[in-house]
């Protein structure tokens, strides 16, 4: 199928690329456009006009300060695998990059475009949930920063207006001794996720978080178990029964193989 007939608006600027979505009913802003495109295609979606940011330079930004680093939501997956932006997550973001479909989407997709999408088998996802990141939305009455918790109401749901557009995320500066697990149980390498475990250690800031995600809704924060990796104590028993808990009502074999990615997750931080 063809996609319905669009206009199509190359927005150069952060306002330009709001009031052009402000003005018109039915406008959709592209980055990439891995996950709008099929869409249109299969006319799931129908806007009237596309905004495309591929050229609003703000989107490219690097801002570094001492507790976090701000990259620009149009940096594509292939940059981050590839260390154009620099990773100060112990290698997480590069790593969780690499694993995301093939080379071919990963030179076209970004960062901002796969969050704004909020598939919950997105490995951004669950990995801005494990660095509890902000992701900064920038709308026409300026700047607001949400937790994915937040901006993630639901499956392909965010809290984003009509006239907003994420245009960076916040994510922290881990410590030099900070280990991160990920592990992503998929069928084939390079496919959507089916279960994801992401798990954070960083003694030297007090910090640890343990995620489980690619659960039809956004990630769940393994609140227990988090606490008790930060203390040093065993960890399996507590995991299992979080996973069980928050996945109640799942089938067994869909819980089972959320608990073996939050486990294995857990193995790479050595707890
Ligand atoms: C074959 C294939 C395999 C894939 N495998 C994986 C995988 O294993 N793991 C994974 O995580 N992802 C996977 N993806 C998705 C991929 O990561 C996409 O890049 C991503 O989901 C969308 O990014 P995009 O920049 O292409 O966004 P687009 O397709 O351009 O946009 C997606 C949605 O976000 C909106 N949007 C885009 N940018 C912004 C913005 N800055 N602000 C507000 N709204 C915005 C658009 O309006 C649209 O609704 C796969 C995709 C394909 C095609």
């Amino acid at each position: 199928m063809k996609p319905a007939a669009y206009d199509l608006t190359l927005a150069t600027s952060l306002p330009d690329a709001v009031a052009a979505l402000g003005a018109h009913e039915g406008a959709k802003a592209v980055s990439g456009g891995c996950s709008l495109g099929p869409m249109l295609n299969l006319r799931l979606a129908r806007p009237s006009l596309l905004v495309d940011l591929r050229r609003v330079e703000a989107l490219r930004a690097l801002k570094r300060s001492d507790t976090h680093l701000e990259i620009g939501a149009g940096w594509t997956h292939g940059e981050i695998e590839d260390g154009v932006v620099p990773d100060v997550t112990a290698g997480l973001m590069a790593r969780v990059a690499h694993g995301i479909a093939y080379r071919a989407v990963r030179n076209r997709g970004t960062i901002g475009g796969s969050l704004a999408h909020a598939d919950p088998a997105a490995d951004w996802v669950s990995t801005m949930a494990v660095l509890d990141a902000r992701l900064v939305i920038t709308g026409a009455g300026g700047t607001r920063l949400s937790r994915l918790g937040d901006f993630m109401i639901a499956a392909y749901t965010t809290s984003l207006a009509d006239d907003e557009i994420l245009s960076a995320v916040q994510v922290p500066v881990l410590s030099a001794t900070a280990r991160a697990g990920y592990h992503k149980v998929c069928r084939k390498t390079g496919e959507f996720a089916q279960a994801i475990g992401a798990v954070v250690l960083d003694r030297e800031a007090g910090l640890a978080r343990v995620v489980c995600g690619a659960i039809e809704a956004p990630p769940v924060v393994l609140e227990a178990t988090s606490a008790a990796l930060l203390k040093g104590e065993p960890v399996e028993r507590v995991a299992d029964e979080e996973v069980e808990a928050a996945l109640a009502g799942h089938p067994a074999s869909f819980r089972a193989m959320h608990r073996a990615a939050v486990a294995r997750a857990l193995n790479e931080v050595g707890a």
